[in-house]
């Protein structure tokens, strides 16, 4: 089946392409990041009802329109809020940067393709380690927990994230970039590319990539981090790329089975948006651990 091999790298093109010759003709950046992610999302909602990878996980869990909360406040409401307060460290970072390095250094003369694979491997290094904490330091856990909890994959996954840890998140993916003075161009191609990877990864379609699992973290590696048993989920962190899962020795791929149970332990955890708000703040840490907010539970328990 070729379907599976080429829905990811087929739609990634299309969309890279276009976001890029929407901004050579002009198209102010923001605009043409959304342009491109809208019909993008809902090209892989489409593609989940055509080649879906297990045809429970297309039914709604009673989870839609808690997701739809998540997408607006955690994907579109807190990046632009934060927007003026990386405008003002934007203008100190430069300040500083200047001093201390000389004009700029971001590569602006190089291929745009070159370029976004190199805001990737740099965003995708503190990505790793700020997810690699989030899975093993217990109050980082707690607001995690939330974008954990849903017992299918599907495409609004990518969006469910509690805003604190929205924001926290934020940090290796802006920061870097405006020390560096990276250009709007590959600013926004690095946008479109983390919004359909990220699509992509949590969606319910069926996708073999072959040896391109050994570069991008996609939904075949993702299924396991999202496992309900520890052995299977602290691993696979990365969120675009796998190079650092490699690297750090957390890439895990066993080859021939599938995923059993997507979650977490505690049957009773929130559902709602405002109780999943609250949860990080509930249950003293010992309760977390063992009740099963946390997914921290061992196969052989
Ligand atoms: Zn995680």
């Amino acid at each position: 089946m070729l379907a599976p091999r080429i829905v990811f790298p087929a739609v990634m093109a299309l969309c890279l392409t276009t976001v890029w010759l929407l901004l050579q003709n002009g198209v102010h950046e923001g605009i043409a990041v959304f342009a491109v992610l809208i019909p993008g999302a809902l090209t892989i909602a489409f593609l989940e009802r055509l080649m879906p990878y297990r045809q429970d996980w297309n039914q709604s869990d009673g989870d839609t329109k808690t997701d739809i909360i998540h997408l607006v406040i955690a994907q579109i409401s807190i990046p632009r809020l934060m927007k003026p307060v990386w405008l003002a460290s934007l203008a100190t970072a430069t300040t500083w940067a200047g001093q201390t390095y000389g004009p700029n250094l971001w590569p602006h003369h190089w291929n745009i393709v070159a370029q976004l694979f190199l805001m990737l491997v740099i965003a995708e290094f503190g990505r790793y380690w700020f997810h690699r904490a989030a899975h093993n330091i217990t109050f980082l856990w707690r607001f995690h927990a939330v974008h954990h909890s849903p017992n299918r994959l599907y495409w609004m996954n990518a969006g469910r994230f509690h805003p604190i840890e929205k924001v926290y998140l934020l940090i290796p993916e802006v920061v870097p970039f405006v020390i560096l003075g990276t250009n709007a161009e590959a600013l926004a191609m690095y946008f479109v590319f983390n919004g359909i990877h990220g699509l992509f990864q949590h969606s319910n379609i069926h996708v073999r990539l072959g040896w391109l699992n050994y570069i991008f973290s996609m939904t075949e590696l993702h299924r396991w981090h999202h496992s309900k048993w520890i052995e299977d989920s602290n691993n696979n962190y990365g969120n675009n790329l796998i190079i650092w899962d490699i690297i750090f020795g957390t890439f895990y791929w066993p080859k021939g089975k599938e995923v059993e149970s997507i979650g977490v332990f505690n049957p009773d955890y929130p559902k709602d948006y405002l109780g999943q708000l609250a949860a990080p703040f509930q249950g003293d840490i010992d309760k977390t651990s063992a009740d099963g907010i946390c997914h921290h539970q061992e196969k052989s328990v």
